[in-house]
């Protein structure tokens, strides 16, 4: 009988021995140091670290080892695998500090190069304008009002004390809208806005009512047959063309600096008395027969005015004996073209940017 195996195994050994856990460790480590990135490396690290790499079976083998030869055995094959981790978390470094720069270097921006803007828009003029008016209004304690384009007769003609035959509801005049016996239309002025404002409001009522209006007119320079107005409207107890002319005078001078207004004597069906309103030329405040802005006038004719028809207030429900009021009309298109030299009412409805900017200043 033989007693206990104490010698070394030879075939058991075999893997196990210096000179082949130190090609094991050559062999992960020339693969470490051959992968060339961060995805390579992983492979080699499942190779070479994971459960079948050769390193691992080889630790495998400790156990069947005779009790003297364990702890050298072990011994080795443990140094063998930190040195190949180690050799990994280092390549690893170097390989995710590689990448880095790399992506830094193709991502890197020139603050130096030119830049192209991306285009913008601009207020259109006539918000501009609106804007502008409206926060004149504002300033005064007034209230803007709106309402909708398409408007019923009554509204924009009867309650506004237009006679049934009044030239202005004429179809070459008026865009009725289909069917007609709807009497419904596209509103020629904001007037009806005002009538409503009067319907529905607690009283007293000052209001600026800015809006897009409507009339078969001709499309060229001076004609648009969509345009814009401003119309005011004050109910209260005393009013009277004083205070109309006051409040013009003030509008006028905040839009276009320091001028006055001055008033002759008109026609409409929904004032008494009415007055068509002239503006004080800005420009040379009538100093230079040769001006062009209000050429050589010293004025410009910039609307309508007058004390509110007390048949206007009786059909809104409203005792003309108890309030009176002013109100007075002008447009906004027009107001662009002379304040801000704008020749051609065409560019107004033609969407080009070119044109906005052209007028930059306005809206600011
Ligand atoms: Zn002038």
């Amino acid at each position: 009988m033989s007693g206990p195996n104490t010698n070394f195994d030879p075939v058991q050994v075999t893997p196990l021995d210096e000179d082949q856990v130190q090609k094991m460790v050559e062999e992960a480590l020339a693969a470490i140091e051959g992968a060339g990135s961060v995805a390579e490396l992983k492979q080699v690290r499942i190779e070479h670290t994971g459960e079948q790499a050769p390193l691992a079976l080889a630790n495998r083998e400790i156990g069947a080892l005779p009790p003297q030869a364990r702890k050298d055995t072990g011994k080795r094959i443990g140094q063998a695998r930190g040195r190949v981790n180690q050799a990994i978390k280092a390549r690893q470094e170097a390989l995710t500090a590689a990448e880095l720069e790399q992506r830094l270097a193709e991502e890197r921006v020139d603050v130096t190069l030119p830049v192209e803007l991306a285009p913008r828009g601009e207020i259109h003029p006539i918000t501009g304008m609106i804007d502008i008016v409206s926060d004149i209004f504002i300033g005064m304690g007034w209230e803007i009002a709106e309402g909708p384009e398409l408007e019923s007769e009554w509204l924009n003609f009867d309650a506004l004390n237009f006679p049934p035959n009044h030239p202005a509801r004429y179809l070459q005049d008026t865009l009725f809208v289909d069917p007609p016996e709807h009497h419904q239309l596209m509103r020629t002025h904001t007037s009806p806005v005002q009538a409503r404002e009067l319907l529905t409001r607690e009283l007293p009522v000052y209001v600026a009512c800015p809006g897009k209006v409507y009339r078969a007119d001709e499309f060229d320079a001076t004609h648009l047959p969509v345009f814009h107005q401003v119309e005011g409207l004050v109910v209260d107890k005393g009013i009277s063309m004083a205070h109309l002319k006051g409040t013009l005078d003030h509008f006028a001078s905040k839009l276009f600096g320091g001028v006055t207004t001055r008033f002759r004597a008109h026609f409409f069906p929904f004032t008494e008395p009415s007055a068509e309103v002239d503006l004080q030329c800005f420009v040379c405040h009538g100093d230079d027969t040769t001006c062009r802005t209000c050429g050589g006038e010293g004025w410009i004719e910039w609307g309508g005015c007058g004390v509110v028809n007390p048949r206007v207030l009786v059909a809104c429900g409203i005792d003309p004996d108890v309030y009176s009021g002013f109100a007075f009309g002008c447009g906004i298109d027009r107001a662009v073209m002379f304040r801000n030299g704008a020749t051609d009412l065409r560019d107004m409805v033609e969407g080009d940017v070119r044109f906005s900017r052209s007028l930059e200043g306005l809206a600011r």
